[in-house]
């Protein structure tokens, strides 16, 4: 994944980063990554691994990259909640993980800035040995998904830009995601954000401070009413909900956001999908009569942020590292943190 975000950095550009735990979200990816000739971040939290049983995960990856060859592709382990974690993923093959320290291993606690920074220098450790990619967090998000999360409207545990700095000089992580008052889950914001709900200039002052950190937007869905209206209107009951405007997140990769992690819009599109064949065909009976144009509605999502993230276009701009040539590089400290 440095790999990616370094590129990304040098194009002026944003990755999405897009949760899987089944092969058709898979295809939904990489689909849209061949239409729009874009490297990809697919990642996965504790709980998909747990879904998926690791091994399916691990096998429609590698069918992934054999079917898609042309596309540079990280597996990310999204919030890691321990070293254990981490290295079973690194164990499993992952190229990236995330350790995800602002949170004790309950992954609900907030933890002390001493925790943070000892359990994200082990990860790091581990992790650059085997020329794979970290990703830390400093602040807390708010929300919850998958059982992770602080909780709160996310505005509790904002991003202290010295003690991000701090935290990048003492654990060596490649990739910072901060909390600048997004949260996970479908209900981010009760009216749309504003300058006041969404914290941007503490992102821009953290990248004016860290301009060689990769820095990471979680919580970041735009939560579309297109697609919150399909839902709605084939019997879901979703309550009025606003994400993070596509423009914002625009501002952010033109202030050093390299990766943007979006997963309820994929799930909003999904659900849209199957609900409205149930809906409109009720005699329908094969999995695939829904599942295939869940896939295609996931498809369409990713590949608009593909292009509003400005990935689009760049998938043959290089050939991807192994593993092994980024274990040299991380030995040698030629890699900047
Ligand atoms: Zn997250």
């Amino acid at each position: 994944m440095r790999q990616l975000l370094d590129e990304a950095a040098k194009g002026g550009y944003g990755v999405g980063a897009f949760n899987v735990n089944n092969m058709e979200q898979i295809q939904s990816i990489m689909e849209a990554a061949r239409e729009t000739q874009s490297p990809v971040i697919v990642q996965a939290s504790r709980g998909a691994r747990a879904y998926s049983q690791d091994r399916f995960l691990y096998h429609l990856m590698i069918a992934a990259t054999e079917i898609y060859p042309e596309i540079p592709t990280v597996l990310h382990q999204d919030h890691g909640n321990s070293v254990a974690t981490c290295k079973s993923a690194i164990d499993m093959g992952f190229t990236s993980v995330m350790m995800d320290g602002s949170l004790m291993e309950d992954g609900k606690t907030p933890a002390s800035f001493e925790y943070n920074v000892a359990v994200t220098r082990e990860v790091v450790e581990l992790a650059h040995a085997k020329g794979v990619t970290v990703e830390g967090e400093i602040g807390c998000l708010g929300g919850i998904e998958d059982g992770h999360g602080a909780g709160g409207d996310g505005l509790e545990h904002l991003t202290d830009p010295e003690q991000a700095v701090e935290f990048v000089k003492q654990t060596g992580v490649d990739a910072l995601a901060i909390a600048i008052g997004t949260s996970h889950g479908a209900y981010k914001f009760s009216s749309k954000p504003t300058g006041e709900t969404l914290k941007m200039d503490t992102l821009i002052e953290i990248h004016r401070r860290l301009p060689n950190t990769h820095l990471v937007m979680h919580g970041s869905s735009s939560v579309p009413k297109d697609l919150q209206d399909i839902i709605n209107q084939y019997g879901g009951k979703l309550k009025p909900t606003w994400g993070v405007p596509v423009e914002e997140i625009q501002l952010g990769i033109r202030n050093g956001v390299r990766k943007i992690n979006v997963d309820t819009d994929n799930r909003l599109a999904i659900t849209g999908a199957i609900r409205k064949v149930f809906a409109e065909k009720p005699e329908e009976f094969d999995p695939r009569s829904y599942m295939k144009p869940a896939r295609d509605a996931m498809k369409k999502v990713v590949a608009l942020r593909m292009t509003q993230f400005g990935q689009a276009g760049h998938a043959k701009d290089y050939a991807p590292i192994p593993l092994s040539e980024m274990i040299k590089r991380y030995a040698s400290e030629t890699v900047a943190v």
